[in-house]
């Protein structure tokens, strides 16, 4: 077998910090045993109004599972008392697809054989004023990982554009140094979203076979760096069904957790997206991450951290995102393309390949009256600059 890239030493071009919160997420994650949870556990979590890092084990453990009415009732009483009825709208657009990353799981990765793009200023403003058009006022900026096509300059010329036309702009793009947020922060970023995919290390290696995401902690310090390089806001997830799901909740939650200790400030948003099928592979699938197992940990991640926003993507299917903005999630995506491109139209130009399936196609108009018909308010930013 190739000799790879030992995934737990840095590169020399990437920035060390503190690991002090990466070592006590993995800490936690080797010495919790869900199966010990009773459900009394699980009822004196449900019970209390603010529960500590055993509360959130009991509610993601296999004994809370006959208990979900009991947590969707405290986890919709919790939503409404930190959000109100609000759901927030926003939209992710994809500018470039290159990766230099090979993830063994994703559509994007750099051996897959499908069709590559990058939008130039023009086409990024075409797409930007096609998006606007919707009324939405936050957009998500994504690319591939190719630090080489994709340079943080571009990147950065791409939010100041997209400033321009929405109240709110967050990247999900390869992790960066902390001066390179900083940069990003200029070009008027908002919030920066990285998912670490999986906590596990020995699963991490396995499935991040190629590139600078196989660096384990230098992904995993990612938040930190960027609010160090002065953002708003992080995002946080895992892909559910890669590894043991418990687990991996675990440790997002608890990740978001101890950067909120540090940082309090800091505006946090988790994300709970699961495997899904991609281009030249339809066999990859969630595996044991059923609707159920999805739903205990949006209201675990909910009960744990009340003030944190959840977001539910559009991998889900319309009716189960119905009844999630009931529970838990505050934050929904609408009118999704993720081809390259795409947003005026399948077949106007050159465009890329999507990174992965959607199940939810619903436009901003479509989805903003679902939301009204749960009984409960679409909104598109509540952010005012002064
Ligand atoms: S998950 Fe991200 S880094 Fe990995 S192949 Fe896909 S786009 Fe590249």
């Amino acid at each position: 077998m190739r000799d790879r890239t030992d995934h737990m030493r840095y590169l020399p071009s990437q920035e060390v910090i503190s690991h002090e919160i990466m070592d006590r997420i993995l800490g936690e994650r080797s010495n919790t045993d869900f199966t010990k949870f009773s459900s009394d556990d699980v009822l004196r979590a449900i019970g209390k109004e603010n529960r500590n890092i055993d509360d959130f084990k009991a509610l993601l453990s296999p004994a809370a599972a006959p208990f979900l009415e009991e947590m969707a009732q405290a986890s919709k009483a919790i939503k409404e008392r930190y959000f109100g009825k609000n759901i927030y709208l926003f939209t992710p657009l994809y500018i470039a697809n290159h990766c230099d990353n090979h993830c063994v799981y994703c559509g994007f990765n750099v051996h897959n054989s499908i069709k590559r793009a990058q939008l130039d200023e023009d086409a990024i403003i075409k797409e930007l004023e096609n998006i606007a058009k919707s009324g939405l006022q936050e957009l998500l900026i994504l690319t591939g990982e190719s630090q080489s096509k994709t340079p943080v300059s571009y990147i950065g010329r791409a939010c100041e554009l997209a400033k321009k036309y929405f109240n709110v702009v967050g990247v999900e793009i390869y992790p960066l140094n902390s001066d390179e947020y900083a940069f990003l922060h200029k070009c008027r970023v908002d919030y920066v979203t990285v998912f670490q995919e999986t906590y596990n290390p020995v699963k991490y290696e396995k499935i991040h076979l190629e590139g600078n995401k196989r660096i384990f902690p230098y992904r995993l310090n990612a938040q930190e760096r960027a609010l160090k390089g002065g953002m708003r806001g992080v995002a946080f997830a895992a892909l559910l069904g890669i590894d043991e799901w418990r687990s991996d909740a675990l440790c997002t939650g608890l990740h978001a957790y101890l950067l909120q200790a540090k940082y309090p400030a800091a505006e946090i948003s988790l994300s709970v997206p699961r495997l899904r099928p991609i281009i030249n592979n339809a066999k990859i699938n969630p595996k044991d991450v059923g609707e159920r197992e999805l739903l205990q940990v949006i209201m675990a991640y909910r009960m744990f951290l009340p003030f944190a926003n959840i977001t539910l993507s559009t991998r889900e299917n319309a009716h189960f995102r119905d009844n999630a903005i009931r529970l838990g999630v505050t934050k929904v995506s609408a009118g999704v393309s993720v081809g390259i491109g795409e947003h005026g139209g399948k077949n106007q130009g050159d465009k890329g390949d999507g990174q992965f399936e959607i199940s939810d196609s619903r436009d901003v108009v479509a989805m903003r009256a679902s939301i009204k018909n749960a009984g409960l308010v679409p909104v598109m930013s509540d952010y005012i600059y002064v």
